[in-house]
C-alpha cells in the first residue's frame, strides 16, 4: 500500500473558543454580536440578567419592576445557539493557561478561551470608607436599588409611627450623596414621590413636607455637563424643594445620620435616617487580576485597566478590556463606551477567524460620543450631545426615545412605556411593595458570610 503524497490539512479538534466575562451593556453586545460567527462562546455572569442600569433609579423609587430592567440573559440569548451562559462568580484568569474559573457555590468550573472578553464593569467607591455602606447603600445592583426602595418607604411609614418630633424630622430627612447624574435622578424622584404619589396616604405626617438634600463635595451639579446644563438642573431640583448642598464632604456616615466637612474645616451634623451614596466609582478587582500577569499593563486610581489602542493587555492581542473596567483617555463611564467597546473587540476576533487580523497593524478604537443626558423630574432633563446643549421638555423626549430604544426586548419596551405613561401622567406608581428582606438581607447575608469565615478560619487554627 502506497502512502499519500496529499498533506492531511489539521484540522482544530475545537472551533474558537470565547469567553465573555459580564452580562452587562459590554458582555451582552459581544456575545451578540458574534452571533454569526463561526465561534462558541460562555458569557459568565455573577447575575442572571442584564441589568440596565440607567433606570435603577426608578426601581429604587416604585416606578419600574426589576424585571422591566433587567431581563434574564439566557432568556435574551436563547436563540443563539453558538452562546452558553453560565452563572458564577469569576475566581481566576490564568492568561498563560488561557483558562478562567467561575465558581457557583462550591462548584468550580474551568472554561478554556481563545479569545477572552472582560467586561465586568464598576461597582460604587466610599474612597476608602467601606463601612459607610453599612448605612448608605450605593446604586449599581439591582439588590441596591429594592434596598433603596424599602429605605425610603420604611422612612416615611417609620416618620408616620414616631410620636418623637426630632425622630420624625430624621426620619424625614433623605440625603444623595454625590450630584451626577445617578444622585440627581433619584433626588428628583424621591421629591416627586413624596409630593404626588405619597400625597394624602399618611395620617400623622405631610410626605411633601419631608427634606431632601442633594450633597456633593465639588461646587457643581453634573459637573461632566458643564456649568449651563448643571446649573439648570439645580435651578429646576431646587424649585421642586430639593437642598443642594455643594462644596460638601461627608466625612463619616452611622446609623443615625452624617457629618458633613465644609470647605472652610468646619463639621456639622444632618439627622437622616435614609442615606443613599452615589459618589464614586472602582472597578472590578479583575482589572488588577489581568494587570498583574501582564508584562506591564497598569491599572488607574480606580482599578481600570490601562489598555492598549486596541483595548487588549499587553501580550495578549486576544484579551481584551472593554466597558467601565477600561482605561481609555476620553472614554467616559458610559453604556456608549461598553457597547462600542465590545463592537470593536468582536469585530477583530471575527477577523481573526479568517486570518484577516494582524494585531501588529490594528487601527485603535475610536469612540464616537452620543451625548449624555439626565433626567431631573417628569418632563424635565437636560442633555448634551456635541456642542448642543438641552434643557427641559424637548430634552426628557429625548431621554424617554433613548432609553427606550437601548431597552433590551419588546415586552420590556412596551410595559415601561404603559407605566411611563401612568406614572408621568398621573400620580400612582405600581411597584410601591417593600418588604423586610429588601431592607435586611444585605447586612444579614454579610454577617452571615463573616460567621462563617470566622468559623473556617477557627477549624483551620484547630486543625493546624
Ligand atoms: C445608577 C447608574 C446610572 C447610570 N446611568 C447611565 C446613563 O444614564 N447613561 C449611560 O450611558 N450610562 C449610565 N450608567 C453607566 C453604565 O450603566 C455603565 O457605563 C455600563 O453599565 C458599563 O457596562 P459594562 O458592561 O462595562 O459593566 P456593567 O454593565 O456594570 O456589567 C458588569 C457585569 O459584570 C458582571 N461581573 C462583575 N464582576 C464579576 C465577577 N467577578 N464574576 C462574574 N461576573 C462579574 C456583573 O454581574 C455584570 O453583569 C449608569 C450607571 C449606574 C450605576
Amino acid at each position: 500500500m502506497t502512502t499519500s503524497s496529499v498533506e492531511q490539512t489539521a484540522v482544530p479538534a475545537h472551533r474558537h473558543r470565547v469567553v465573555v466575562i459580564g452580562s452587562g451593556f459590554g458582555g451582552l453586545t459581544a456575545v451578540q454580536s458574534l452571533k454569526r460567527a463561526d465561534v462558541d462562546i460562555t458569557l459568565i455572569s455573577r447575575t442572571t440578567t442584564h441589568l440596565f442600569q440607567p433606570l435603577l433609579y426608578q426601581v429604587a423609587t416604585g416606578i419600574l419592576s426589576e424585571g422591566e430592567i433587567a431581563p434574564t440573559t439566557r432568556l435574551v440569548l436563547r436563540k443563539q445557539t453558538n452562546a452558553t451562559v453560565l452563572l458564577g462568580d469569576i475566581s481566576a484568569i490564568d492568561l498563560e493557561h488561557r483558562t478562567v474559573t467561575s465558581r457557583l457555590m462550591t462548584m468550580d468550573s474551568v472554561i478554556p478561551f481563545d479569545s477572552l472578553i472582560v467586561a465586568a464593569g464598576a461597582q460604587q467607591s466610599y474612597f476608602g470608607n467601606d463601612q459607610f455602606a453599612t448605612y448608605a447603600p450605593g446604586m449599581k445592583t439591582i439588590d441596591d436599588a429594592l434596598e433603596l426602595r424599602g429605605r425610603i418607604l420604611g422612612a416615611f411609614e417609620a416618620a408616620e409611627v414616631t410620636t418623637d418630633l426630632a425622630e420624625r424630622e430624621r426620619r424625614l430627612t433623605f440625603v444623595v450623596v454625590g450630584a451626577g447624574p445617578t444622585g440627581v435622578e433619584l433626588a428628583g424622584q424621591i421629591a416627586e414621590l413624596a409630593e404626588r404619589t405619597l400625597a394624602g396616604a399618611f395620617r400623622s405626617i405631610k410626605p411633601s413636607e419631608c427634606r431632601v438634600i442633594l450633597m456633593d463635595a465639588a461646587s457643581a451639579v453634573l459637573p461632566p455637563m458643564g456649568p449651563k446644563l448643571g446649573r439648570k438642573a439645580q435651578q429646576r431640583l431646587e424649585s421642586m424643594g430639593v437642598e443642594v448642598q455643594l462644596n460638601a464632604m461627608v466625612t463619616d456616615v452611622d446609623y443615625q445620620g452624617l457629618t458633613v466637612k465644609e470647605k472652610d474645616g468646619t463639621e456639622r451634623r444632618i439627622e437622616c435616617a435614609c442615606k443613599v451614596w452615589s459618589a464614586g466609582v472602582q472597578a472590578s478587582p479583575l482589572g488588577v487580576m489581568l494587570a498583574e500577569q501582564t508584562d506591564g499593563t497598569e491599572t488607574d486610581r480606580a482599578g481600570r485597566v490601562v489598555v492598549e489602542p486596541d483595548l487588549t493587555v499587553k501580550g495578549h492581542p486576544y484579551v481584551f478590556v472593554v466597558g467601565d473596567l477600561m482605561a481609555v483617555p476620553g472614554v467616559p463611564g458610559m453604556a456608549q463606551g461598553a457597547i462600542q467597546g465590545a463592537k470593536y473587540a468582536t469585530k477583530l476576533i471575527t477577523k481573526s477567524l479568517t486570518g484577516e487580523d494582524d494585531p501588529a497593524t490594528r487601527a485603535p478604537f475610536k469612540y464616537f460620543d452620543k451625548g449624555s443626558m439626565a433626567t431631573v423630574s417628569r418632563f424635565d432633563a437636560v442633555a448634551k450631545v456635541g456642542k448642543i446643549e438641552m434643557a427641559g421638555f424637548f430634552a426628557w423626549l429625548a431621554w424617554l426615545l433613548l432609553h427606550l430604544v437601548y431597552l433590551v426586548g419588546y415586552k420590556n419596551r412596551f410595559s415601561t412605556v404603559l407605566t411611563w405613561l401612568v406614572t408621568f401622567t398621573g400620580r400612582g406608581r405600581g411597584q410601591m411593595a417593600i418588604t423586610s428582606q429588601m431592607i435586611y438581607a444585605r447586612l444579614a447575608v454579610e454577617r452571615l458570610q463573616s460567621q462563617q469565615a470566622e468559623a473556617a478560619a477557627a477549624k483551620d487554627s484547630e486543625a493546624s
